[in-house]
């Protein structure tokens, strides 16, 4: 940024079967930056392998509209490897993570901005404060997550954090610079500092389309953040394990006094059932643990790409 030259947000919006949205989400965030002149706006929609008609539709808002930029992947890599490709493909001096389904309201921007700008924050996020329109199941088990996660891990995730946020360059950098293959944004963000200004905003229900998560993608989504960010359960598994031999011991002492006492009636089957099957379960839960950790590193030693490009707006072909 030098003299007279506006400063220029890049907007990432990943976008999965979303051919409804993007226009709409297009003309509601033209509106929004008509309100702010000094800023040069670049939109970055990542088809995230759509099986719908958006790729059709970012090409030709791309074609009309000098600011649209767009990127196709081969597949449905997921909204985390759209957020990477959105990230690494943004030249703005700032760059805001936006949904495609309006659920994140764009005329929050301007707030978001002077935040960075005028009060020197590196990074404005922002949290829902309430969760209209999710099914109470969803909710309840999101809350339990918040709390497990930040209890067991160094990274704190803040509860109703959105994925929705505009940051400075540097802080982009600094996430493109971690380079694993198990991306749980959520994290990274929170992983990499900066001073974070949060702001609040109601949920609004999505715009068309449907929800691309289901609660047991969600569920196992929030296992990898929890593997990703911590390697407690790990010394958890070990704690069990310790507090186990302390009680066989502290058994074995009680079951030799008892014969000492009372002589050897042979008695307690059933006890005995139960408690190997608790120890047995208990065991396959901590394998359980570890195999995860060693299921991720099998992941990330494999060194894949986290996507593969497909196509790219003219103007990036050119570039790449
Ligand atoms: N999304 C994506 N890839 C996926 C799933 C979702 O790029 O595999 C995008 C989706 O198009 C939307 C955003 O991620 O822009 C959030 O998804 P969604 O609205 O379905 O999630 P929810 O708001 O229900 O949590
Ligand atoms: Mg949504």
């Amino acid at each position: 940024m030098s003299g007279t030259k506006n400063a220029k947000i890049s907007i990432v919006v990943p976008c999965y079967n979303e051919e409804e949205s993007i226009p709409l989400f297009l003309s509601r965030i033209t509106t929004v930056a008509a309100d702010m002149p000094s800023v040069d706006l670049e939109l970055i929609f990542v088809d995230d392998g759509s099986t719908d008609r958006s790729l059709e539709v970012m090409r030709s808002l791309a074609k009309d509209n000098p600011q649209v930029r767009y990127i196709s992947f081969s597949r449905n890599f997921g909204k985390e490897a759209a957020l990477l490709a959105g990230l690494e493909a943004s030249t703005g001096d700032f760059v805001a993570v936006m949904d495609a389904d309006l659920q994140h309201p764009p005329e929050l921007l301007p707030q978001m901005y002077m935040g960075i700008v005028d009060e020197g924050f590196d990074c404005v996020a922002t949290r829902r404060v309430n969760r209209k329109g999710e099914p109470p199941i969803r909710s309840f088990f999101s809350k339990r997550f918040y709390r497990l996660t930040n209890r067991i891990s160094q990274t704190e995730i803040v509860d109703g954090a959105t994925d929705y946020r505009l940051m400075t360059r540097q802080m982009v950098d600094a996430i493109l610079s971690l380079k694993e293959y198990n991306r749980f944004s959520k994290g990274l963000f929170s992983w990499v500092g900066f001073s974070t200004k949060w702001i609040e905003f109601q949920n609004a229900p999505r715009i068309a389309g449907s929800t691309k998560w289901n609660f047991w993608q969600l569920f196992l989504y929030s296992l990898d953040g929890i593997v990703a960010f911590s390697v407690r359960p790990l010394a958890i598994s070990s704690f069990f394990g310790m507090l186990f031999c302390l009680i066989a011991i502290l058994g074995a002492v009680f079951i030799v006094v008892r014969w000492l006492v009372l002589g050897d009636p042979v008695q307690g089957w059933a006890s005995t059932v139960c408690i190997i099957l608790f120890v047995g379960g208990i065991q396959l839960f901590c394998a359980g643990i570890l195999g995860q950790y060693v299921a991720k590193s099998y992941l990330e030693a494999k060194g894949r790409p986290v996507y593969i490009v497909k196509e790219k707006s003219a103007e990036d072909s050119q570039n790449a």
